[in-house]
């Protein structure tokens, strides 16, 4: 009987699990996590979850019953420490060998940690696990000064969090504006004023000295101008790189992430990946691109799957995001690598809080975020992928349909 393994616990394994009972095979599919909780997704662990607005049940990708009814062999708490591509078998910590016949990697990926003294004392905490964001709730519970270090999104939603839950928030951040390098100024200066209107601290062009410990209990973040945040608690979001150990000491090929083709195959035949540990060759890029991003861990599966069953897909959505923050609502599509845009575009004023931005270079449209603007994903992707170049001035004027843009 032909076995196929899942090596993950988030939202690429749960999904890569429906898709191949989906696809018709009806043998053997072993799902392995590490973590002891359900296959789960992270976006409510900063956003709805944390703030108490959404039930613990709505973070699982199916509920319990599902597995069973499904016949998914599901094996939680077991990291898996070695992949042997010649024998075709994982090992488990327990000690336990599983035969495979397709592998996927879905491991997702890991918090960078801050590496200053102090970073071990009690009170500092990282969010990418079910477990950490429960945590970071009791902290937004317990009310007083919250330090947030890193404004990237984890930082910028763990901030808005907090603030609605009546903390007192300092964000520090080692450039110039929150998320500079993803959105470049224009955009970037958006969320800083959109964090300020909310009463944050932001602490921009600042690096972190020390944690200053009392205790054995974070008290202060000391600033490299030599100031002192106080906080009583600090959340770190400096960043995350792909879980790729096992992949590596399995001898697959890396570069950030598992190195896979636009099948989602990696470089053992027999071995996928997928989410946010896979950088897959992109048919429309034309080179690999690795995407942390939830759109990915949820459309990636259904050709994995497919792919894993025999068949011979490709994944050539476009990447896309979203954000919720206080009454700010975006989502993001395209790619622009850091400073690859000549210039934004605005359709509909900034300061109004209904806006989209198109990241553009020699008139193409590479980017666009629509913020409280709903329903335009669609027209946006298909001038993406037309890469026709566009008169600025229609692309910004609202009376132009998007779709006859192109
Ligand atoms: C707090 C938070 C908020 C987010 N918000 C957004 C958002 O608003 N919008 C958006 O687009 N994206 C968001 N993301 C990103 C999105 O959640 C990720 O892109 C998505 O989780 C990737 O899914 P994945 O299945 O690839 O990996 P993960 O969800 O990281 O799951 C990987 C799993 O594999 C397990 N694992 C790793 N190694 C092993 C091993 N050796 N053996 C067994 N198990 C192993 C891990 O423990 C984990 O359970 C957010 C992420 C976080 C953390």
């Amino acid at each position: 009987m032909t076995a196929h393994m899942i090596v993950g616990g988030g939202l690429a394994a749960g999904k890569t699990a429906e898709a191949l009972r989906a696809g018709g095979h009806d043998g053997e599919i072993v799902l392995i996590s590490d973590e002891p909780h359900l296959p789960y997704e992270r976006p409510p662990l900063s956003k709805s979850y944390l703030m108490g607005t959404s039930e613990r049940e709505r973070v699982f990708v199916h509920p319990q019953s599902w597995y069973a009814e499904h016949g998914i062999d599901l094996r939680l708490g077991q990291p898996v420490t070695a992949l042997d591509s010649a024998a075709r078998t994982l090992t488990l910590a327990a000690g336990a060998t599983v035969r495979y016949d397709t592998c996927l990697l879905a491991t997702g990926s890991v918090p960078r940690r801050l590496d200053v003294p102090g970073a071990d004392a009690a009170g500092v905490h990282y969010l990418r696990k079910l477990d950490e964001s429960d945590n970071i709730k009791s902290v937004l519970g317990a009310g007083g000064a919250l330090a947030v270090i890193g404004a990237g999104w984890i930082g910028l939603e763990v901030a808005a969090a907090a603030r609605s839950a009546g903390l007192a928030v300092t964000v520090v951040e080692a450039a110039e504006l929150p998320l500079l390098r993803v959105l470049g100024p224009e955009v970037a200066r958006i969320f800083a004023q959109l964090h300020r209107d909310h009463d944050v601290d932001l602490r921009l062009g600042s690096g972190v000295d020390s944690l200053r410990v009392e205790d054995a209990h974070v008290r202060g973040v000391r600033l490299n101008d030599g100031s002192e945040v106080a906080a009583d608690a600090v959340v770190v979001g400096v960043g995350i790189g792909p879980e790729v150990s096992l992949a590596r000491k399995a001898g697959l090929r890396i570069y950030d992430g598992v190195l896979a083709d636009e099948h989602l195959r990696t470089s053992d035949p027999h071995v996928f990946a997928a989410g946010d540990v896979v950088n897959a060759f992109h048919p429309f890029y034309g080179r690999p691109v690795r995407v942390e991003h939830w759109a990915n861990a949820l459309n990636q599966p259904t050709v994995v799957a497919a792919n894993m069953l025999g068949g011979d897909q490709s994944y050539d959505a476009l990447p896309y995001f979203y954000t919720d923050q206080y009454d700010l609502g975006m989502e993001y599509v395209g790619y622009v690598e850091p400073g690859g845009y000549d210039e934004i575009v605005f359709r509909g004023r900034p300061d109004s809080g209904e806006f989209i931005a198109f990241w553009c270079r020699e008139q193409q449209v590479l980017a666009g975020m629509n913020v409280n603007v709903w329903d335009v994903v669609d027209p946006i992707k298909a001038i993406i992928r037309s890469r026709a170049a566009i008169d600025p001035v229609r692309l910004a004027d609202p009376s132009v349909e998007l779709a006859d843009l192109i």
